[in-house]
């Protein structure tokens, strides 16, 4: 008799997972309270990319403004764009994208139930939706239930009145004026977007730097990169309160200054809501950053599985989808782990940034010794042919036997490149494997051969 598994949540955690239950010859059900695709699709990776490629379009045309002939295109800017079709575009690509989503379920003959489900045994769950409540019995569950966006203290009790990462794709009109609570991906990735469509942008931080944890070479050329832009970084200031009179939405800071602006967009964490889901019923353990797993993404109830965004070990969409794949092979007998150290993290800004591995800071806390090499875009042909000269890659290799550790890379096709760079961390290539690859000329790949020869 096949096993029976339930997964709960159909994002890029719960999905995948299914596909490869199904695979692996398992009878599967997916439960999903709100859209298919979860936040990935509806209201996070997917929605953010088609804002930002409306925002780079921008950015391309103001670069080919100089080509113009004298007096045309003068009086293009961004406000010109028609805002109700720049979100009918993001909800055309999202429904697409569900679309064939829900199809795959259905070839695959993977049961869809409709509604939030919850546990109400160890071997047991409900499912309350729009046929009512129906319960189903399984021998193994995948809990990929995500996050959602949280407020920090001072911004709770405003919640209604401002914005955050899954409301701001409905705002019923572009904003003159925006202030963007969080300097993390999320935040520089819509302070990039509003930037381009003419929006002014501040970016409020509560630490001293952009991305937390990221190479300072990185984080300097970025933040340098948005600040020539306009966008305005406001660093180690904490909000202490907020006024909202008239159209306007001000934040005081600590120091008793203010920020006012047409819109307050708070982007500054993520939390997973476990409410309602059973779990303290079956004595699932979960702390500070979501439900508690071992390294074959298990919860204290072996049977049950907790992946993606729930489990709070990386918040990323291709992490929840590399989880879930392992959770599922896992209950079909396999004893795969999750290797952090492998995940690609991006910024799908301009400047792109793209890194994997470990960098420089992160060695030396390991007590690692490691040398850095860097070669910039602007000595490699392609860049300057077509003027994306902006940033670098940086290679980090042990400084004993040359293995690649990691890579940061800025600008360019940062997010595409680093996959190359992801499978020497991977694969523990030296630096002279990676030298003995020819790179096509000419290609922005091309830094990474002289980032090799540095
Ligand atoms: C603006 C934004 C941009 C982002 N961009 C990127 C990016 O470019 N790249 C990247 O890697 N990551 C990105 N992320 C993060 C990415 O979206 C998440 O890491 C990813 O969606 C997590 O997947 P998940 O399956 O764990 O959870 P989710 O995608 O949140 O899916 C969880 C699903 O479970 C459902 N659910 C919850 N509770 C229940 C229940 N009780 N019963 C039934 N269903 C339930 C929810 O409705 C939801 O559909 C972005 C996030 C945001 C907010």
């Amino acid at each position: 008799m096949s096993k029976k598994v339930i997964v709960i949540g159909s994002g890029p955690g719960g999905y995948p997972a299914a596909l490869r239950l199904k695979e692996l010859g398992a009878e599967v059900a997916i439960a999903e309270a709100w859209d298919f695709g979860g936040t990935c699709l509806n209201r996070g990776c997917i929605p953010s990319k088609a804002f930002l490629d409306t925002g780079h379009r921008v950015h391309a045309f103001e670069g080919l403004r100089k080509l113009l002939k004298d007096g045309s295109g003068v009086n293009f800017s961004a406000d010109m764009l028609d805002w109700t079709k720049v979100k009918a575009r993001r909800a055309e690509v999202i429904t697409k994208l569900r679309v064939s989503l829900e199809k795959l379920f259905q070839v695959k003959k993977i049961e869809v139930l409709r509604g939030r489900a919850a546990f109400s045994g160890p071997g047991e769950v409900t499912i309350t939706g729009p046929q009512g409540e129906i319960k189903r019995q399984f021998d193994a569950a995948i809990l990929a239930a995500g996050t959602r966006p949280s407020f920090p203290p001072v911004f709770r009790d405003f919640q209604e009145q401002l914005t955050d990462s899954d409301r701001v794709f409905d705002l019923p009109q572009r904003p003159e004026s925006v202030i963007i609570v969080g300097a993390g991906v999320i935040g520089l990735e819509f302070a990039c977007f509003f930037n381009a469509m003419g929006v002014k942008v501040d970016v409020l931080e509560i630490l001293t730097d952009i991305l937390p944890g990221e190479d300072p070479q990185v984080t300097r050329a970025v933040r340098s990169s948005f600040e020539k832009r306009g966008i305005k970084f406001h660093f180690s200031r904490k909000a202490a309160g907020i006024e909202i009179a008239g159209g306007a939405k001000t934040v005081i800071l600590e120091d008793g200054s203010k920020l006012a602006a047409d819109e307050i967009l708070v982007g500054a964490g993520r939390a997973a809501d476990l409410a309602g889901l059973g779990l303290d019923g079956l004595g699932i353990t979960w702390d500070r950053r979501g439900v508690v797993v071992n390294e074959f993404m298990q919860t204290c109830l072996p049977h049950i599985y907790a992946v993606g965004d729930v489990n709070g070990l990386s918040l990323l969409a291709h992490s929840a989808s590399r989880q879930g794949e392992i959770a599922a092979e896992n209950i079909m007998g396999a004893r795969h782990t999750f290797d952090a150290g492998l995940v690609p993290r991006c910024v799908y800004s301009w400047p792109e940034v793209g890194s994997v591995g470990l960098n420089k800071a992160q060695a030396d806390a390991q007590g690692l010794a490691v040398k850095t090499s860097r070669a910039y875009f602007l000595g490699i042909g392609k860049a300057v042919a077509t003027d994306e000269t902006e940033g670098f890659v940086q290679l980090v290799f042990d400084a004993g036997d040359d293995t690649v550790l990691g890579a940061q890379i800025v600008g360019g096709p940062a997010t595409e490149l680093i996959h190359v760079l992801a499978l020497a961390v991977k694969l523990q290539l030296k630096r002279s494997d990676l030298k003995g690859i020819i790179y096509a000329h000419p290609t922005m790949a091309e830094a990474i051969h002289e980032a090799l020869n540095k």
